[in-house]
């Protein structure tokens, strides 16, 4: 797996203006307190107006030099004076009302120094200065901090968009880096090649598609697709998540809708990715749910924008979700998402090459086999798969071993499908009775019936929120299921709950779960596949079934009498499951105490043990392929 670091554009290194300007306050403030500190230092005799005079007419003095109102005086014996004269007058008049000769004045030189030099202008100015200085800057930082929290304001209707810079090798993704997925790999290398070579596609008068919607379930790789696009084509890549426009205040999204598109217009060609959309995407006009206004600005910005753009801008709008059933249909018109990439979850082979994507850098016991880890996987998402790998490691790191084995890669499934194990959760006597018939309850009706999935494990080792589990495989990958895959499903799922009912007499919480899950399949199986014969061929919920907000609303549309015989056929189809459970584990009671008994003595069953149990009775099991060959 790759770490991304992403980029804020947003934030500017602060100003080389505040280091140059604390810089010479410093200096200015060493100035003031040298010159503080050596002025007493310098021993020079203060003399008076009337010392001068006297001294020069005692002919002592070298040469007297005016500075201003400063008088410095070099006496004859090298030492030196210093005295202050009159602001307005001349020192010599001065001197001559002192009673100095104009004789004796002219054998003295008296040099008149313009008052210019830079030490002289400091030291005369800064005591003023520094404290206009200091109110002058203090000023100047206040207002930068207004700016600042007023840029933060600013900020607040900019887009956050993290960027990935194509030049950033390490953290590059390319087509190398996802598994599988191949139709949608097919579908975005015209992408790519437009973003590489736009040209050849606008001489021919191509227009250019602007958006490319990726769906598929949670986990299937479509941020890492688009991140792959975006380092195929070596462009910039702007990935935004579709809750992060969504703000308290009316109007922010749209801006920052605006913001987005306009920096990605001056990066073109790039790539904006807008990442689960359909929290702004939603149908619009539904009036459900607060924050509502906020989100239709946000979309009806994003169509502005989309439609917005010159043929010739090169920037492509890509948005994954995964409930593209509930996104505006405005969306998805022509000239805007009008691509559409399908994830769907990884087959048998997929799962191999994505298990063998993530163990690249991972050391591997030469016992691992992912083929076998893929065969046991169905389901299972490229994020799943992903950490399934981690999980190994992490599982292989704490028993310190050095590689991973296959060992704990199998174990990682269980973990990550159901959640660590919990053998500190100690049964009671009573409770590990009635959970061992529960799980063997679930195994030996999927094993009796003919279109349930053959056992792959049973255990009363609790982990997550179960009891116990029984674990079905699938004997391939399926893309469509049958009726009566789901009739034998069902009567699974009650098996537990039949096998305690028949041999406790008494119903526990412990089926609750299973409940549910068959109660939604069964009413899953009237109102959405027409799988039921008094109801016939109407579906009368979607694919989302309902929801409170957004669509859906209109959902539940039917009549009374509908909603009446739909409870009317679920019930049926649950009543009939139940039947077929009690009547095989009535038959097999003999085989349900077998493996209650084996279960409680060992408390895990592999598949191969479990098959012992039943075969001991007559009972084949059911055998995936590959198990067969081998
Ligand atoms: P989605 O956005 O569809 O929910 P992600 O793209 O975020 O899923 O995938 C999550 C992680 O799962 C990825 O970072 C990657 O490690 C892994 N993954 C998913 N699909 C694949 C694949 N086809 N090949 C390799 N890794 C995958
Ligand atoms: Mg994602
Ligand atoms: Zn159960």
């Amino acid at each position: 797996m790759k770490e991304h670091k992403d980029k804020k554009p947003t934030q500017k290194p602060s100003r080389p203006g505040t280091q140059i300007m604390s810089a010479i306050l410093i200096f200015m403030v060493i100035v003031v307190l040298y010159s503080a500190i050596s002025k007493p230092d310098e021993k020079i005799a203060q003399f008076t107006l009337s010392d001068v005079a006297k001294n020069i007419t005692e002919n002592k003095i070298d040469k007297i030099v005016v500075e201003g109102e400063k008088v410095n005086i070099d006496l004859k014996d090298g030492t030196k004076a210093e005295a202050k004269k009159e602001p307005e007058s001349a020192l010599s008049d001065t001197l001559v009302r002192y009673g100095v000769t104009p004789a004796q004045l002219n054998t003295t030189p008296i040099e008149i120094k313009n008052e210019s030099g830079f030490g002289y202008w400091l030291l005369n100015i800064l005591p003023f200065a520094l404290p206009v200085i200091l109110v002058v800057f203090f000023i100047w930082m206040l207002t930068r901090q207004v700016k600042g929290a007023g840029m933060q304001a600013f900020n607040f209707g900019q887009s956050k968009a993290r960027i990935t810079d194509p030049n950033d090798i390490n953290n590059r993704v390319t087509f190398k880096d996802v598994a599988g997925a191949k139709e949608a790999k097919i579908e975005l290398e015209e992408i790519v090649d437009f973003l590489k070579n736009p040209k050849k596609f606008l001489d021919i008068g191509a227009k250019i598609p602007k958006g490319v919607l990726l769906t598929g379930a949670p986990g299937t790789g479509k941020t890492l697709l688009a991140r792959a696009v975006a380092g195929e084509a070596g462009v910039p890549f702007f990935h935004l998540s579709g809750s992060e426009f969504v703000e308290m205040f009316v109007g922010v999204g749209a801006s920052r809708v605006r913001d987005l598109f306009k920096m990605a217009k001056k990066a073109s060609p790039a790539i904006v990715f807008i990442d689960e959309i359909d929290a702004v995407g939603r149908v619009r006009g539904t009036g459900v749910g607060g924050g509502n206004d906020e989100r239709e600005q946000t979309l009806n910005q994003i169509l502005v924008e989309m439609d917005g753009f010159e043929p010739n801008e090169k920037v492509i709008v890509m948005a994954a979700t995964n409930r593209s059933d509930v996104l505006d249909p405005a969306l998805l018109r022509p000239g805007r998402f009008d691509r559409r990439v399908v994830l769907d979850l990884p087959d048998r082979a997929d799962r191999e090459a994505i298990l063998a994507i993530h163990c690249i850098k991972k050391p591997l016991e030469k016992d691992v086999n992912i083929k076998v880890i893929a065969e046991r996987t169905p389901g299972f998402s490229g994020a799943d798969l992903s950490s399934l790998m981690n999980e190994a490691a992490i599982l292989a790191a704490r028993e310190n071993h050095k590689m991973v084995s296959q060992f704990d890669l199998v174990r990682s499934i269980e973990k990550v499908m159901m959640g660590p194990e919990r053998k500190s959760h100690i049964l009671s006597k009573k409770e590990k009775e009635i959970t061992a018939y529960h799980e063997g309850g679930h195994a030996l009706v999927a094993s009796c019936l003919e279109y349930a999935d053959p056992v792959h494990k049973v255990s009363i080792v609790s982990r997550g929120n179960a009891g116990g589990y029984t674990l079905k495989l699938p004997l391939e990958d399926k893309r469509l299921h049958s009726k009566k895959e789901f009739l034998d499903d069902i009567a699974m799922s009650l098996g537990g709950y039949v096998a305690e009912e028949m041999i406790f007499g008494d119903i526990t919480t412990g089926p609750s779960n299973d409940l549910q899950v068959a109660t939604n399949l069964a009413r899953a199986m009237v109102t959405r596949w027409g799988m039921s014969t008094s109801i016939g061929p109407i579906a009368l919920e979607s694919d989302g079934g309902k929801t409170m907000f957004g669509r859906g609303v209109n959902d539940n549309e039917y009549s009374e009498r509908v909603s009446g015989l739909i409870d009317e056929e679920v019930s049926k189809i649950m009543n009939n499951a139940f039947e077929v459970a009690r009547t095989v584990l009535t038959e097999k009671r003999e085989v349900l105490d077998a493996i209650a008994k084996k279960l409680i003595e060992v408390e895990t069953l592999e598949q191969d043990e479990y098959n012992e149990v039943i075969k001991s009775f007559g009972i084949t099991p059911k055998l995936r392929e590959e198990t067969k060959n081998s």
